[in-house]
């Protein structure tokens, strides 16, 4: 049975979150709906949630409200899909000399204190990220699915692909300790070291036998690594598209670290679609990414950081140079990747948290750095966040957007965010986190409902 609503006076206004948990009832979330699917808003809208999926979205009055169903009532804030962080690590970092921390702190800490900045991510809005490498984020990827740990869906790469003197490779230590299948130390970023297309294929297979959602490569040098530069090219073609074959064979995809313009013609041309930095992207790589239909996560949240709090925070002098040089320029050619019609996708790339600051937490700044560094429109930002950085979570079709038979991840939030992306950057104004139709944080009233 369902029945029409279209009078206030019908609206149970009533949180009672907990028992709507226990008792699986359809829930109706009315308020103002921000549509990632067309970019519209829909001022008076409701979406219709049941059970882990979303049933029905549209203005009051048009949506069949079932009749045992309970309805919030939001007047006054905005609904919008749950948003994706689409390149970020996890790793519980709490130093910018990340090696040297890592040697000397135990794996369960690590992991402890990543479980912590999941939270952190999760009362953000973020209700999927990208974990783009790491082992922590792959193991705890499994510990959220199964409800041990309170955070976003992730979708992991696990152990990285790198060239020998590649961006994932350490190139001050022994290249046996940062080899995954060969090292005896622990760090968050070991790394498949492999040269040739025959060891490409065997690390991606290696990389999807410990779990890997889809494969991660760096197909350019980097800022954050020492002897090499954001320049130079990564893995040949050949490699390239030998990794890309092994991920298409077992339903997976790449996504490319790729800094250096000949990195990203290099990355696109093997058959890579998901882009991250692209620093250095010239006309012909904006060309390649507008024929293949890729998307470029730009992560400029972790530069400005770095710029803004590297040196207190202990990241190598070699690093930091890096950073301050390109930051100019990678705002420049992004934008010009933008104007030219390429796809944008939110992704931090935050990879620790200095001791005394707010990196987790504060994902939603990308979509404000594409809004004020970019020029995109706040809406366009929160598409950027939503449809687009679900394209490159491997998620298209089943998150991102509020649509009928997509997953229910939904928050609420204070004020207008498709107007002014501010109100994201506070945590507190987002008042309700729902994943897969379940209320994880629930501040409506101003007091948390989460047990
Ligand atoms: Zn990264």
């Amino acid at each position: 049975m369902t029945r029409h609503f279209s009078s206030l006076r019908d609206l149970d206004t009533e949180l009672m979150v907990l028992s709507l948990l226990a008792s699986g009832e359809p829930l109706v979330l009315c308020g103002r709906v921000v549509d990632t699917s067309s970019g519209g808003i829909i001022e008076d809208g409701c979406v219709v949630v049941e059970g882990s999926v979303i049933r029905d979205v549209g203005s009051r009055g048009s949506v069949e409200v079932p009749e045992e169903a309970r309805v919030l009532d939001l007047r006054g804030y905005t609904i919008l899909p749950g948003l994706i962080d689409a390149h970020v690590h996890v790793t519980g970092l709490r130093s910018g000399d990340y090696v040297r921390e890592a040697l000397t702190t135990p794996a369960g800490v690590l992991c402890a204190r990543g479980a912590r900045d999941l939270e952190k991510m999760l009362d953000a809005g973020f209700t999927t990220i990208v974990d783009a490498g790491g082992v922590i984020g792959l193991h705890l990827r499994d510990a959220v699915a199964e409800g041990t740990v309170r955070g976003p869906r992730i979708v992991a790469a696990g152990y990285p692909l790198s060239q020998t003197f590649g961006h994932g490779d350490v190139h001050f230590l022994p290249v046996e300790y940062v080899d995954a299948r060969t090292t005896r130390i622990f760090q968050p970023f070991l790394s498949l070291i492999c040269d040739g297309a025959d060891e490409c294929r065997k690390a991606a297979r290696y990389a999807l036998r410990e779990g890997a959602d889809f494969i991660k490569i760096f197909a350019s040098g980097g800022v954050a690594s020492q002897r090499d530069r954001p320049e130079y090219p990564q893995f040949t073609l050949e490699e390239i598209k030998a990794i890309v074959e092994e991920a298409r064979r077992a339903r997976r995809f790449v996504h490319a670290h790729a800094e250096g313009a000949e990195g990203i013609i290099n990355a696109l041309r093997g058959g890579v679609t998901r882009i991250a930095h692209a620093i250095f992207i010239d006309d012909e790589g904006i060309s390649l990414a507008l024929e293949k239909n890729a998307v470029i996560i730009p992560t400029l949240s972790v530069v400005k950081l770095l710029v803004e709090h590297g040196e207190k925070a202990g990241v190598p002098s070699w690093a930091l140079e890096k950073a301050r040089e390109v930051y100019k320029i990678h705002v420049e050619n992004i934008r010009r990747a933008y104007r030219a019609g390429v796809r944008l996708a939110t992704g931090t790339d935050f990879f620790f948290e200095p001791l005394g600051t707010k990196f987790y937490g504060l994902n939603a700044l990308e979509i404000h750095l594409l809004v004020t560094e970019i020029g995109l429109s706040p809406l366009e930002a929160l598409i950027a966040a939503t449809k687009n950085a679900a394209y490159v979570a491997g998620l298209e079709g089943k998150v991102g957007e509020l649509k009928p038979g997509y997953l229910a991840d939904i928050i609420v939030v204070k004020g207008n965010p498709d107007q002014d992306t501010r109100t994201l950057l506070c945590p507190d104004n987002v008042v309700l986190v729902m994943k897969e139709g379940k209320i994880l944080k629930d501040r409506v009233n101003g007091q948390d409902a989460h047990a």
